[in-house]
């Protein structure tokens, strides 16, 4: 093998290498989407104080912990795994966005 070929092979396979675990990571997204509402009478829902509409500046929607898309009425928050919150929804552990 030559030092161009090898240079070749070595930065197509670095550049492989480097797109296999991005779009791995990519398809292997859980979409919250789908995820049930959280039950606001579930014991985490409890103890987080979770309420299903939160007080003006306190929702979900302005809380750096949630990872809706704008525009949308539900997303993602870490601490409610497996479960959707609504985006006027809060609960005692929200911070505000910076
Ligand atoms: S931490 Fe609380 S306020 Fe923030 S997104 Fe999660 S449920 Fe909503």
């Amino acid at each position: 093998m030559t030092d161009i070929n090898r240079r070749k092979f070595v930065t197509m396979f670095s550049a492989g290498a480097a797109a296999i675990p991005l779009s791995a990571l990519i398809t292997s997204l859980p979409s919250h989407a789908a995820d049930p509402l959280v039950d606001a009478a579930s014991a985490q829902a409890v103890a987080l104080q979770y309420v299903d509409v939160g007080p003006e500046g306190k929702m979900c929607i302005s809380c750096a912990l949630y990872t809706g898309e704008a525009g949308t009425s539900v997303g993602a928050c870490p601490l409610f795994p497996g479960s959707s919150v609504a985006a006027e929804a809060s609960c005692s552990a929200f911070v505000a966005k910076s």
